[in-house]
């Protein structure tokens, strides 16, 4: 296509909305733009990146035995009452009422519609295995959309459902699932990890994310160097330490500590470390105060928190809140003589002789001692793993890099079958509910987290499968008969033989142009200029690695093809 006919509108400088690097490169590329907080146009550039990830994961899914359908947006308040989630779901979901006073909601997810549907359409264990999918717009009303297609509240999602007879049966087709979503991944051309995965709110038993490795991604995977466990944060277990032998309790003591109220100001006025030192954090779990105990230097999990209260929400409270509920403000807090609900990381129980708050402004408590100075009511594994701990698996080192979930699979079980009685009649001509799973991948994330992976200064690089083009042809010169010519020469030659190619024939300088190919991003650009006129060479260059190839005009296109086949060859599984 040529660039001049194109809605390609290029920024030269980054709107001040865009806070992470994929949108604003996004929108300075011309690939997207705002219409209201959280949802967004795909210009032209846009949508045809997303529908190359949307055309990969068509391929991968029909070729695992799944079926495309595609599911209203508009759900009836009804099935969300049926599957108990319309008061669980929360603010998320977008209620309205029509003309006829329903109820409905914007979906922001389909197990209730698809559960309806096959538990009226499908009723002997003849008829399955079942594996349904759709590529659709979703809608969750976030509370605060940011990122652009990161955590959009409009977003394009690819969700799957299966329905099985045996727990066996589901289990299958997860490795189906799981095989198809390293496939798809792969051919996206992305660097990606599946790690263990805690199931959430959407209930079920087991599940992987899909994580795009990205510096700038918003969570940390948790990967041993030594064998092959994989998980994210608020599954990887920490692996307890050796508690000392026979340890010498030392008799406790209270120390003035006036001002010091953060841990390292604590550990630095009395010369321990923060290892030494339990740390006494005040949390609201469904609006009940919570006290939490964690050495020094661990952060709070709050998804594992959250699953070990059993509660829906929990959030760190605020000073006020703190000093409400434990009568001391921030920074003083300890365990002993705490008269709340106390809940102690696994790894405090295996300290001695240490430091807390003394529940007393300006003063901590030395020397104090699990089970001989205070009780608590529960511990637990509920911290943060770090690159200190060890694999749960194997003992190995950790890595812990960031990345960008743009897949998940579960494996649902019967929580929604049940829920909406959703049963079949098995091979004994028993009725038993469905065993089912969920299968969903970010379709405008996939194309977001590309970028966020894969940039420099200049902008985008993106991996050959899933760029809007595989090529850029510039002619930099359009006054010039000879340049001119041959440029449109190579544009038919290219179109020819199938090669994707955008065509900058604008009447630009060079500098513009060039400019524009590095911001957007396309894999080569070949560029028909000078060098023609003097030495009839065409200029190939590859974005990712800025290497530049020197070719005679009429090798261009096979050199070219050559190179794009070759780097395609490198995605296929
Ligand atoms: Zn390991």
């Amino acid at each position: 296509m040529r660039f001049s006919q194109l809605l390609i509108p290029t920024l030269k400088e980054t709107p001040a909305e865009a806070e992470v690097i994929s949108h604003k490169l996004m929108l300075r590329a011309g690939f997207i733009r705002k219409l209201a907080s959280g949802i967004y146009s795909y210009l032209p550039l846009g949508l045809k990146s997303i529908r190359k990830v949307e055309q990969i994961v068509r391929e991968e899914m029909n070729n695992s035995g799944a079926q495309e359908l595609l599911l209203p947006m508009v759900q009836p308040a009804d099935l969300w009452q049926e599957s108990g989630r319309w008061q669980k779901y929360g603010t998320e979901l977008l209620r309205f009422t029509d003309r006829h006073d329903r109820e409905n909601c914007l979906g922001p997810t389909h197990e209730e519609v698809i559960t309806d549907l096959v538990r009226k359409n499908v009723h002997s264990y003849r008829s399955l295995p079942i594996n349904l999918y759709q590529i659709q717009t979703k809608f969750r009303d976030e509370i605060r959309p940011r990122f652009g297609l990161m955590r959009g509240r409009e977003f394009i999602m690819k969700d799957g459902y299966s329905f099985d007879a045996t727990d066996s049966d589901a289990g299958k087709t997860y490795e189906k699932m799981n095989d198809a979503y390293h496939r798809i991944f792969k051919r996206c051309g992305l660097s990606f990890r599946a790690v263990e995965a805690d199931s959430g709110t959407i209930g079920g038993s087991f599940s992987h994310e899909f994580m795009v490795l990205a510096d700038t991604g918003e969570d940390t995977v948790v990967i041993c160097t030594n064998c092959s466990y994989a998980a994210n944060t608020e599954k990887a277990k920490a692996m307890e330490s050796t508690m000392p032998e026979n340890p010498e309790l030392l008799p406790m003591t209270k120390i003035e500590t006036p001002g010091k109220r953060k841990v390292k100001a604590v550990c630095n006025f009395l010369d321990i470390a923060p290892q030494n030192l339990v740390k006494t954090l005040i949390y609201v779990a469904d609006g009940e105060p919570v006290a939490v105990l964690l050495r020094g230097d661990h952060e709070v999990q709050e998804v594992k928190l959250q699953n070990i209260l059993g509660v829906d929400e929990v959030r760190l409270a605020d000073d006020k809140e703190t000093f409400d509920f434990a009568g001391t403000p921030t920074g003083y807090l300890g365990p002993v003589g705490l008269k709340l609900k106390i809940i102690a990381d696994l790894e405090v129980a295996r300290m001695v002789n240490f430091t807390v708050g003394a529940n007393e402004k300006n003063f901590h408590m030395q020397n104090v001692n699990f089970g001989r100075d205070f009780e608590v009511d529960q511990t637990a594994d509920l911290r943060m793993i770090t690159a200190d701990d060890s694999c749960p698996s194997c003992g190995g080192k950790l890595e812990l890099p960031r990345g960008i979930e743009v897949g998940h699979i579960f494996k649902l079980g019967t929580t929604y079958s049940e829920a909406l009685k959703a049963t079949f009649l098995d091979d004994q001509g028993q009725e038993i509910p469905f065993v089912m799973g969920c299968y969903g991948i970010g379709v405008s994330r996939t194309v977001a987290a590309a970028i966020e992976q894969n940039h420099d200064k200049d902008g985008i690089i993106f991996p050959l499968p899933i760029a809007p083009f595989q090529v850029t042809l510039l002619n930099l010169s359009i006054k010039d008969e000879e340049i001119t010519k041959a440029a449109e020469s190579l544009y038919d030659e290219f179109l020819k033989l199938g090669i994707e190619v955008l065509f900058d024939d604008r009447d630009e300088r060079p500098g513009i142009k060039f400019k524009d190919a590095d911001l957007i991003g396309i894999p080569y650009r070949v560029t028909v200029g000078k060098s023609l006129t003097t030495e009839g060479k065409i200029e190939i260059r590859e974005r990712k690695t800025g290497e530049t190839f020197s070719v005679p005009l009429a090798e261009t296109t096979s050199r070219l093809k050559q190179m794009i086949d070759s780097a395609m060859q490198s995605c296929q599984v």
